[in-house]
């Protein structure tokens, strides 16, 4: 069935081969691509992709970018701790118990407890994943190391459990699934296992982890063979995951044909053919469920060329980000779609927008950004990691809120570090994991810029490096400079983001005479020296977003920033441990009187403190900053405007 096999050394080999330029560090020479999307493997000297749509723009590999200080590090730093705090043999307690191998160590609580239907998504999936990113993002070769260890012993696990299976609950799960009987989600949990083991051999060059997801496979192929196709449609029911993302990425790492059969034995009919007709039926649909299987059409669209599925994942992607988002790029209410198209005044509560759809729509975003280089899928993108993202992960102690609550005057909940394991923690955790692989994309000819952080970037087939420095969103300006040994043609692209008010650049020093429309590419075509530098400034001002069945509910956004009235800090007991606040009433938020002419401006900057505002001609004094800064205190996102009579 395999189209051709390769082992791992002809690759590391070849790679090798092909990056042989002096600018290039030890570090980079002997791993794969990070992103399976872009796997190309090495086979008798000659490239071999089984992608038949390749991207029109593709990511570096996380190992040729590093973060430099700012709030994306302080994020991946605390994550970082958090992995480090987790103890491998607490991690694989349930699975060596399901296994029937001694194991005296102290279990998990939340999620990975051993009565938990979902135990072992996180221990021996998200886990690995994470430590797998992680590596990729920072050299770290203690975390590498625990997660080498902690496959290893999952290794042994699946060779007791015989057949491939590897899980942290017994096989007969599976049975009740197969006879629609009341059980969580067991494909949802392997296909996280399935993910941790890949992600080691992609991003860690760990060859038991293609083993052990190999095996794997064999074992879902064999339970779901002999189902009829109706049988399997009722089965995917319940919850699965991204099994059919992770048997295509599995696909596409081997070329065995037969992977991509069992993928897509996933494809939801009743989900998919309304989308493929461009019909918005998502009401009443459970919000992370749903997010991963276009991510698997996303797939599915790169490996086959059948445009179906790119029909699928665009039409999903318009409405989901155009008619159920809110301003701080989150979707869902209490985990699912509630309402038509467009309703969402009435959605705001303190459950609203689970961390994982954020996680699963950026996610997907990449994707569409891949085909398209389109700048819009950045402004989103951008508008998820600085209002979402960053500011749901604790920044001393790297734990994971579950649901952004946008309901005014409640607070961010946080799960306990050993006793909460979410679904929510796991994607967190590889969230936070790969903040380097969004940065900057590349054609042959071209360097795209999309998000503005603190960074450097290796392009050794460039043979340059890039140092982008800034403390954006706090200051309005970055600086990218070039270090090259010899002159380099190329264009740099850099992304006017859709709230730019203006804005300039200059190349060492000089200001250019011309500057690009909001959501647009800039390109600065030329040959780059040495040294040469590059000044972008990006002028943030405030702007409205109002909800869209409602526009006496608004939210004030600066920039790419949203914007949030800060009320008083809760105790710290209160903020641990609960999906969501709980037992306290909101404090209460004060109506808004603004001039419809001029909506921004009861809010005015703190001339002493950046990204700090004030409310004037208001009923009581009130401080706003971004919805990211704050932790503690309780917060109100979107105010209740009156207009202001004459
Ligand atoms: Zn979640």
């Amino acid at each position: 069935m395999a189209i051709a096999d390769f082992s791992r050394r002809d690759f590391v080999r070849g790679a090798a081969v092909a990056a042989g330029s002096a600018l290039v560090p030890n570090w980079l020479l002997a791993t794969p691509p990070q992103d399976p999307v872009v796997n190309k493997v090495k086979k008798d000297g000659k490239t071999i992709s089984r992608e038949k749509v390749s991207w029109k723009v593709q990511p570096f590999p996380m190992k040729q970018v590093r973060l430099g200080d700012g709030p994306c590090k302080i994020a991946m730093e605390a994550d970082r701790r958090y992995l480090h705090s987790l103890p491998p043999d607490r991690l694989l307690h349930t699975f060596r118990l399901n296994a029937g191998i001694p194991s005296p160590a102290q279990p998990l609580g939340g999620w990975e407890a051993p009565d938990c239907e979902l135990r072992g998504h996180y221990a021996g999936g998200h886990y690995l994943s994470a430590c797998a990113l992680m590596h990729a993002s920072t050299g770290d070769e203690e975390l590498k190391a625990n997660a080498n260890n902690v496959l290893a012993e999952l290794g042994k696990c699946q060779n007791a459990l015989k057949g491939g299976y590897l899980s942290a609950f017994p096989v007969e799960f599976f049975d009740r699934l197969r006879n629609r009987e009341r059980v969580w989600a067991p494909f949802y949990t392997i296909h996280k296992i399935m993910a941790g083991a890949l992600d080691m051999y992609v991003c860690c060059g760990n060859d038991q982890g293609l083993e052990i997801a190999e095996k794997m496979a064999g074992w879902v192929a064999g339970y779901t063979q002999p189902l009829s196709y109706d049988h399997m449609q009722r089965i995917l029911g319940t919850e699965y995951g991204g099994m059919g993302e992770v048997l295509s990425n599995l696909y596409a790492v081997t070329g065995k044909d037969y992977y991509l059969e069992v993928a897509q034995r996933f494809d939801k009919k009743l989900f998919f053919d309304p989308l493929a007709a461009h019909r918005d039926e998502l009401k009443g649909l459970h919000v992370n469920t749903h997010i991963p299987q276009v991510i698997a059409a996303a797939r599915y669209y790169e490996l086959t060329g059948d445009q179906r599925y790119r029909n699928i994942a665009d039409y999903f992607w318009d409405e989901v980000v155009n008619e159920r988002s809110y301003c701080t790029a989150g979707t869902s209410n209490g985990e699912s779609w509630n309402t038509d198209p467009g309703k969402l005044a009435a959605e705001l509560s303190t459950n609203t927008t689970e961390c994982c759809c954020a996680y699963n729509m950026m996610k997907l975003t990449r994707h569409l950004f891949g085909w398209s280089a389109d700048a819009r899928y950045m402004d989103y993108y951008e508008r998820a990691l600085f209002n979402h993202r960053l500011g749901t992960i604790h920044p001393e102690d790297g734990t994971m809120m579950y649901y952004l609550p946008l309901a005014p005057g409640y607070w961010k909940t946080f799960g306990k570090p050993f006793d909460s394991l979410w679904c929510c923690t796991g994607t967190g955790s590889e969230e936070y994991a790969k903040l380097t692989d969004t940065i900057y994309f590349h054609d042959d000819d071209s360097l795209y810029v999309n998000l503005y952080i603190n960074s450097d970037l290796e392009w050794p087939e460039k043979g340059i490096r890039l140092r982008q420095e800034t403390l954006f969103p706090e200051q309005q300006t970055t600086t990218l400079t070039i270090s090259a040994k010899n002159p380099v043609t190329l264009s740099v692209q850099l992304r006017i983001p859709y709230w730019a008010e203006g804005g300039n650049v200059k190349i060492n020093g000089a200001t250019l005479p011309a500057f690009g429309s909001p959501s647009s590419y800039l390109s600065l075509n030329r040959t780059w020296k040495n040294g040469d530098k590059i000044e972008l400034s990006l002028p943030m001002a405030l702007h409205i977003d109002r909800m869209p069945d409602d526009e006496s509910v608004q939210a004030v956004m600066y920039g790419p920033l949203v914007l949030a009235g800060r009320f008083d800090a809760v105790a710290k007991e209160l903020m641990y441990g609960e999906y969501e606040p709980k037992n306290q009433k909101p404090v209460n938020v004060p109506d808004i009187v603004a001039d419809p002419g001029k909506p921004t401006a009861w809010v005015e900057p703190d001339a002493k403190q950046p990204l700090t505002f004030r409310a004037v001609g208001q009923s009581q004094p009130l401080t706003l900053v971004p919805l990211y800064q704050i932790i503690q205190e309780r917060y109100a996102v979107y105010w209740k405007i009156s207009k202001k009579s004459a």
